[in-house]
């Protein structure tokens, strides 16, 4: 069953920010998507209307329960108009993985994709074209059957909301200093941090509150069971460089399956540059630090893209990678994969939509 799609379009609208002053996700476009789930409809009523506050059940089972997954993915707009969509198909693959983790039903990922189309270009003009800016999308699903009883609602809502956002380097890129954290852990193993589910993220906010006060701008999380493995960096995957080979951490449960990792990993097979996904101990990483091999580190993720790591601090040990520059495998990924977001360089990979 594939209804159609309702457009209303808002009678007026908001004027646009100043694309060097945007703040990450706090100034919304015009319109948004939604559509709901009924029990007994599945998927119905798809709808681009204006964006505006929703009316919700205090007893709707998202406050109380969390059933809730969301997605983040990025638009792109050429000086020459043309709209690009980065990977779409794979972050609504995944929002259907996190579903089926929280016992949300099923999304249809065509229309959806084709859904998303629409709204973006109904929302053109608030893609912004300068250097580094782009349009963040955030589609979430929310169960909204007001109960308090603790099994899967049997109504629910997705919503696409669109955020033009600013460069995330103003500035040019810029290594960060990272802390490990070795208390807290973000996502055990048969828990839910291969999800993206609100939860695994406040849990992390009093690590980086320590990380923040201590003058690191994220951490470095482990694994629950030892403390010994290396998971993810803030909200980012993670990637090392030692003697000439890249490594990043090997999925599990509790990693979440980045897209900007899978494309860093297509990217460097397709140089011919060694890479690996395998476990990787905190140990390994010092072990090289200290025999010199421990060449370049960075995250990665849609919002910095690539995030080079200058300084890694693991207990009373900072360790200076690279000098706290960013290194040359770092530098060409983040050239080649904003190139190709931003139209500047062919996609020879099929990326962009
Ligand atoms: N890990 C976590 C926990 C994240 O929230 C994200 C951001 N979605 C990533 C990694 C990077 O994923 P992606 O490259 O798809 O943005």
């Amino acid at each position: 069953m594939e209804a159609t799609l309702a457009i209303t379009e808002a009678v007026t609208k908001k004027p646009k920010p100043d694309p060097n002053s945007l703040q990450f996700g706090k100034t919304f476009t015009d319109h948004m998507f939604t559509m709901e789930y009924k029990a007994d409809e599945g998927w119905t009523n798809p709808q681009i209307k204006p964006y505006a506050p929703i009316e919700i059940d205090p007893a709707a089972m998202v406050f109380h329960y969390s059933q809730t997954v969301f997605e983040g993915l990025k638009a792109y707009r050429t000086k020459d108009g043309v709209v690009r969509l980065f990977r779409p198909e794979e972050n609504f693959k995944r929002l259907n993985r996190s579903n089926k983790r929280l016992s949300i039903p099923p999304i249809d990922e065509k229309s959806a994709i084709e859904h998303l189309k629409q709204l973006v270009a109904l929302e053109k003009d608030w893609i912004p074209t300068e250097e580094g800016t782009s349009l963040y999308i955030r589609p979430f699903v929310i169960a909204t059957e007001p109960s308090l009883q603790v099994a899967p609602a049997k109504s629910y809502q997705l919503f696409i909301i669109l955020s033009p956002v600013g460069s995330y380097y103003p500035t040019g890129i810029q290594p960060v200093s990272i802390m490990v954290e070795e208390d807290t852990t973000r996502a055990v193993r048969g828990g839910t941090g291969s999800a993206k589910t609100g939860g695994n993220y406040s849990a992390g906010y009093n690590a980086q509150a320590k990380a923040t006060a201590n003058g690191h701008a994220q951490v470095l999380w482990l694994d629950g069971m030892e403390k010994k493995y290396i998971e993810e960096v803030g909200s980012m995957n993670v990637f090392f460089k030692i003697n000439g080979e890249i490594v990043t951490p090997e999925l599990s449960d509790s990693i979440l399956e980045g897209i900007t990792r899978k494309s860093v990993i297509e990217l460097l097979k397709s140089w011919k540059v060694p890479v690996s996904e395998r476990r990787v101990t905190m140990q390994e990483v010092k072990d090289a630090y200290d025999n010199g091999t421990l060449e370049e580190a960075f995250g990665s993720g849609t919002a910095a893209v690539i995030s080079p790591i200058g300084e890694l601090t693991w207990r009373d040990t900072t360790m200076t990678i690279n000098g706290g520059e960013t290194g040359d495998v770092t530098t060409s990924l983040y050239k080649t994969i904003t190139n190709i977001q931003t139209g500047k360089e062919r996609d020879p990979f099929g990326w962009t939509l």
